[in-house]
């Protein structure tokens, strides 16, 4: 599966080049080219272009991303659309888009830990969430996984706790550390709670 979509070499051509965001906008104008990402502060394409990494793997459905899903600041269409799919509800199959700076926080984190990230939970539709709170989990009725802010996972051989802290240290909003053995993190306001 290709990791880069021909509209990053086009965009990594022009930032290469020097080009300004009004003009790379035009490069990027042509036909053929795909849907854009979401970008995010343009105007410093040409000066980080380090790619971003991230290792997750699903644990109810065993799927897995391992790649490349943005350079610098310009994230991968098809580095996206994969994330967003492998962190669907997978009880519903609903996806929806992430918010990308989840996958940014996500990145940060794993540069701290090198391994893989075992997910167990991304986006939730409003059914799911309100099945889960009805049958009795830990789950909060507003949660940020509705809303495609939040994933829950853990990483072997590392405590919840020492999650948490790296977590903060990598600037995540909501931080729940539950003893079951899982970290909630997301990218809404900065809170910090435990959980069962
Ligand atoms: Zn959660």
């Amino acid at each position: 599966m290709t990791t880069r979509s021909a509209n990053g070499a086009v965009r990594r051509r022009a930032a290469l080049a020097g080009l300004g965001g009004a003009a790379l906008a035009l490069a990027m104008a042509s036909p053929s080219a795909h849907a854009r990402g979401p970008s995010v502060r343009s105007e410093s394409l040409s000066v980080s272009l380090k790619p971003k990494h991230l290792n997750l793997v699903v644990a109810q459905t065993g799927e897995s991303f391992s790649d490349v899903f943005a350079d610098g600041e310009r994230y991968h269409d098809d580095g996206l659309a994969r994330l967003n799919r492998l962190l669907r509800d997978f009880r519903t199959g609903e996806i929806k888009p992430i918010d990308p700076a989840l996958f940014d926080l996500l990145a940060r984190v794993q540069s701290q830990i090198g391994q893989p990230l075992r997910v167990l939970s991304g986006y939730r539709s409003w059914q799911t969430n309100h099945m889960l709170h009805l049958a009795g989990f830990d789950v909060a009725e507003n949660s940020l996984h509705i809303a495609a802010k939040a994933v829950d996972f853990t990483v072997a051989g590392i405590a919840v706790s020492a999650l948490g802290e790296i977590a903060r240290q990598c600037g995540a909003g909501g931080i729940g550390l539950y003893r079951s053995g899982f970290i909630h993190i997301d990218t809404g306001p900065v809170r910090n709670w435990t959980g069962d």
